[in-house]
């Protein structure tokens, strides 16, 4: 690799900086800037601003260590010590904070539904996003890709699976590839593989009444909870089937999944001449989210390497659409467009939360969301307003299901 002199300064707002992605993208951060500083990377990041949910004390932390002012704050239950700092506070705060801190990249790690407006206004601006929040997607695809194909904005996937496709596709496209770009016309098909989650090869009745901590015991993925337990039911597969829908802009027939249990081949990518292009890498989020931030260039890893002849052997199995139906819900979500990615999300993650909560029993998240789909009609999604209606009417549904009083299960 050849050094660089003069490195370039590339200032990014994390969103979501004490969650899962948000931590892992500081460490890779570090990484790139050390690499900068003995010239081995051409990009030094400066971080200008951090938004997080209601954890302050770990977001002040993080500011003090970082040296960053500009902060956002989206539930604060008591008074906050704002001193030495820049507060933006409320649901809006990540919002305010991209519009009032000049940035060039904002890598969006807001979990589900509350992380699509600060990503919105992202787009509108014409900033470049590193996308973790597949929610974003899957409930607002159609205005989230027509701002950024306005803005010429591009949309750096840093879901892993997503990740993988992209890097398939750049290896196939001449230029710089970056989605919202449409995929090559040669594509035929793409798959994604999913772990199959904690609960591998047991049957439905045995992960009926599955406890909370055994749903977030993840074999191959360090992940926050909610993706952890939509692992588990497959609905993250589903979700991210949506979401490569939009990112690449293939229709539901073009797209597929796979159970492969070792994390280890990302996504494959089938083209016109029955050649199938993979990504393969170690199950360590560093590596999208470096190549996310790093992008078009490559720099020296920060995520463990994969030992292929360690491995032995890949597995792949098809999957049993009984014991997962989220991947046929997904299929119908895409095909019928308009709300229908709206109340999936939404009642997926309204569902999760009354699993946590101990009132849905875990083998009823995904038949929930199914019932919820079945019982609204898709109404066409053409601003935020709608999104959010759609959003709304999903939880509603959802709680009707499962009243949170005591034994209100059913
Ligand atoms: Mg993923």
């Amino acid at each position: 690799m050849g050094k660089h002199i003069g490195a370039q300064t590339k200032r990014v707002i994390i969103l979501g900086s004490t969650g899962s992605i948000g931590a892992q993208t500081l460490q890779v951060i570090e990484h790139l800037n050390t690499l900068a500083d003995q010239g081995e990377s051409g990009t030094r990041f400066e971080i200008v601003g951090l938004a997080a949910g209601s954890n302050h004390r770990q977001l002040i932390k993080q500011a003090n260590a970082l040296g960053v002012r500009d902060l956002a704050l989206a539930c604060a239950d008591n008074p906050l010590d704002q001193s030495g700092f820049n507060f933006r506070i409320g649901s809006d705060a990540p919002r305010r904070l991209i519009e009032e801190v000049p940035c060039d990249l904002v890598v969006g790690a807001i979990v589900g539904i509350a992380g699509l407006d600060s990503v919105l206004c992202a787009l509108e601006l014409g900033i470049d996003v590193a996308l973790a929040n597949k929610e974003t997607l899957v409930a607002a695809g159609a205005l989230v890709i027509e701002t950024a194909r306005k803005s010429g904005a591009s949309l750096l996937p840093v879901d892993s699976e997503h990740a993988g496709v992209w890097q398939c596709l750049c290896a196939m496209t001449p230029e710089p590839y970056a989605p919202p770009m449409p995929a090559p016309g040669c594509i035929e098909r793409v798959v994604l593989t999913a772990s199959g989650g904690s609960f591998g090869t047991q049957s439905r009745d045995e992960i009926m009444h599955a406890k909370l901590a055994d749903a977030l015991n993840h074999p191959n993925w360090s992940m926050g909870a909610k993706v952890t337990i939509d692992s588990a039911t497959l609905m993250n597969k589903a979700l991210e089937l949506i979401e490569a829908h939009w990112l690449f802009g293939l229709d539901a027939d073009q797209l597929g999944a796979v159970i492969h249990p070792q994390s280890i081949v990302h996504a494959l990518v089938e083209c016109a001449d029955g050649s199938v292009i993979a990504q393969l890498g170690a199950p360590d989020m560093k590596a999208p989210i470096q190549h996310a931030l790093d992008w078009p260039t490559r720099s020296q890893a920060c995520a463990d390497r994969l030992d292929i002849a360690k491995l032995g052997t890949l597995d792949f199995q098809e999957i049993d659409p009984d014991r997962f139906p989220a991947i046929n819900l997904a299929m119908s979500a895409i095909r019928a467009e308009g709300s229908a990615g709206a109340i999936l999300n939404a009642a997926n993650e309204r569902a999760v939360e009354h699993f946590i909560a101990g009132q849905l029993p875990f083998g009823q998240i995904d038949h929930c969301v199914a019932s919820v789909l079945a019982e609204l009609s898709i109404e066409p999604i053409n601003t935020l307003a709608d999104v959010y209606a759609a959003d709304a009417r999903a939880r509603e549904c959802v709680d009707q299901r499962c009243p949170s009083k005591a034994g209100g299960m059913r």
